[in-house]
């Protein structure tokens, strides 16, 4: 495979990038077209509500091609950069090239999203991909299937299905840079494979976002964004709402409205669109959530709503959890399924302290009508992005980077940042072909010294006359620079 990756990579770095944006257009066409099939094999595979599918997998992949397409052009375009008076007469540029063969890692909970977004962002800017999908949702076929409709070149995408021996195979033969999204403890792991080879590695990893809702807060709205981001996806996503926090002096009307809230959802594996959330995608995640349900009744929280749920079955309802400590697995760890704990706060340094008190830190949302204090909570949360009087919005723009702090990983990819993750960011400075010869190449003599100190000292001093003393001063080492070259060293 990586053979002929890196074949398709040489011949796709010559390719305009013009026909591979079409290639993203043609993808987009082929998945509009096709998307009740797709729909399909991702509720098959995940066990996901038709929705849930279609709005975060379908609308998501479409939205993030279509921005890519209307914007990778200018992104990859030559970048003149500035150029400081002390290189007068240069230019200055940033190219964007490919890196080569990019190994894309994903995970379970999104299995088409998370697999079209990188494979995309990684070919248009001309790298091969090798795209080794969860083994749990690999959706077989499917991917090779859509880029070859829509005319992907051969090799240039290809998938490796199996578990994480094949991805820790895949990551011996060296590829060119490492995508990952999953776990943090396989991230770790990543890492350190990565590390041997000096891989380059992104790793866009778990969270427990918290969501932090002051008194001022239209309650009805709050508490429907509050359950629909604690629960999308049955609450198996990295930016869930998995901590929320409520301000004392309304925790009790906000409690009943999200309780009401969940109330009347419904869920179901269904077929037509008309439910809200659907089933836990796999066995081992349904025992965590377990784990972290038992440890939370043992320790005295209150089950407002899903109380009754076996601890087994994979339709998990939601459950809303009252009497919540900090020390509470739930109020702590990654619970990646629809728990909601509610945790009580009185002040703006106290909440901005409790959000912070995490290992994670990938996004979070702050609600209220005081956009001031909004902002100025968002700015101090140690995250990789805040959602301001709205939840899990900032990964809905398909032109903010994404990405966490702290033990959510590193790196961004969307937006032009992360396109710019997979490319060589080259710099390229061109000096015309004149006859100058420059003041910092040898021979360095006593002279050169004190002109080069006084060229210093008059551009970096602060004053009026910097630029004119600067200009007095680099003529006078320019003449003595292009004269020493000639004559060399003067011997004493
Ligand atoms: P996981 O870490 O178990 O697996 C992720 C992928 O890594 C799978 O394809 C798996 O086969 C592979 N893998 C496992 N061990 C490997 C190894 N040693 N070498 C190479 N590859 C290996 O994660 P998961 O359970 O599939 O996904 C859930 C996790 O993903 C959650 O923690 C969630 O928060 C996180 N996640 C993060 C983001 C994000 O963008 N930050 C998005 C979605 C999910």
């Amino acid at each position: 495979m990586f053979e002929r990756s890196r074949r398709a990579a040489a011949q796709l770095a010559t390719q305009p990038v013009a026909e591979r944006i079409q290639r993203l257009a043609a993808l987009r066409r082929v998945v509009l077209a096709r998307q009740e099939e797709i729909v399909d094999r991702i509720q098959s595979d995940c066990g996901k509500s038709r929705s849930d599918a279609l709005i975060s997998e379908i609308f998501g992949v479409l939205d993030n091609l279509a921005w890519l397409e209307a914007h990778v052009a200018k992104m990859l375009a030559d970048r003149k950069q500035h150029t400081p008076i002390a290189l007068m007469g240069k230019t200055s540029w940033t190219w964007y090239e490919p890196l080569g063969t990019i190994l894309v890692i994903s995970p379970w909970n999104y299995p088409f999203y998370q697999a079209i977004v990188p494979i995309a962002c990684a070919y248009v800017t001309g790298n091969a991909v090798i795209y080794k999908p969860s083994e749990w949702t690999p959706l077989t076929g499917l991917v090779e299937d859509l880029t070859r409709a829509a005319g992907f070149m051969e090799d240039a995408v290809q998938i490796a299905y199996g578990d994480g021996a094949v991805g820790a195979a895949l990551i011996e033969q060296r590829p060119d840079k490492i995508f990952f999204t999953g776990s943090t403890r396989t991230g770790a792991a990543i890492m350190a494979q990565a590390s041997r080879h000096l891989i380059p590695v992104e790793l866009e990893l778990g969270g427990k976002d918290a969501m932090i809702v002051f008194d001022d807060v239209d309650v009805q709205r709050a508490a429907a964004g509050a359950a629909w981001g604690a629960l999308t996806t049955t609450g198996q996503s990295c930016t869930s709402v998995e901590r929320l926090y409520v301000q004392a002096s309304i925790y009790d009307r906000f409690r009943d409205a999200l309780v009401a809230e969940v109330r009347r959802l419904k869920q179901e594996v269904d077929s037509d669109g008309d439910a809200d959330l659907g089933a836990m995608t796999t066995d081992f995640q349904v025992k965590i959530v377990a784990e972290h349900v038992a440890d939370a009744r043992a320790k005295g929280a209150r089950f407002v709503t899903g109380g009754d749920w076996d601890g087994t079955s994979r339709l998990i309802p939601p459950m809303v959890l009252d009497g919540v400590r900090d020390d509470m697995k739930v109020a702590r760890e990654e619970t990646f399924g629809p728990v909601i704990p509610l945790l009580p706060f009185s002040s703006e340094e106290e909440v901005i302290r409790l959000a912070n008190d995490s290992p994670y830190g990938l996004t979070a949302s702050v609600w209220s009508k005081d956009l001031d204090r909004a902002r100025r909570v968002a700015r101090a949360l140690k995250v990789g992005g805040v959602s301001i009087n709205n939840v899990m919005a900032t990964e809905a723009n398909p032109a903010l980077p994404f990405g966490g702090l702290k033990q959510s990983g590193f790196g961004r990819y969307k937006g032009e940042q992360g396109l710019h993750a997979f490319c060589n960011v080259k710099s390229v400075l061109i000096d015309k072909d004149s006859a100058k010869i420059e003041a910092n190449w040898y021979p360095y003599t006593a002279e050169k010294y004190r002109l080069f100190s006084d060229l210093t000292r008059s551009l970096f001093s602060d004053g009026p006359l910097r630029l004119a003393k600067f200009a007095i001063a680099g003529l006078k080492l320019e003449r003595y620079s292009n004269r020493v070259a000639k004559t060399g060293r003067q011997k004493k």
